[in-house]
């Protein structure tokens, strides 16, 4: 556990795509009203530990609640791949979609972070 890897991802129609490093060993889901209907698991990293190789034109911005939160989803095929924002003190940081990495391990729910953010 805990190995550093090279994840490729891509949103559903590969408009979008990314490079991020990560261990994926603070995986977590959210109850907020945006992530209950998402269903996805996140994983955050740096900012400097991803690389957008394509689809910044093909990404829509969505904001809400305390809008400190870039969602970003294709325009083509409306899969957020990943959101920005920072981790409280300032760092950049991106949220990844790990249901849109290749190759990572199949995420079992039971073991990965529930955050509250439905009372946040
Ligand atoms: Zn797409």
């Amino acid at each position: 556990m805990g190995e550093m890897h090279d994840y490729h991802g891509q949103c559903h129609c590969g408009a979008v795509r990314f490079t991020a490093r990560t261990n994926l060993v603070s995986m977590g889901d959210c109850n907020c009203s945006r992530c209950r209907r998402l269903g996805w698991v996140m994983q955050s990293v740096p900012a400097a530990d991803f690389s957008l190789h394509s689809g910044e034109e093909q990404l829509a911005l969505y904001h809400f609640n305390t809008e400190k939160i870039d969602h970003l989803f294709c325009r083509n095929c409306g899969i957020e791949p990943f959101a920005r924002g920072s981790d409280g003190k300032g760092n950049e940081m991106v949220m990844l979609n790990v249901n849109c990495l290749e190759g990572a391990p199949p995420v079992d729910r039971s073991t990965i972070s529930h955050w509250d953010g439905a009372n946040f």
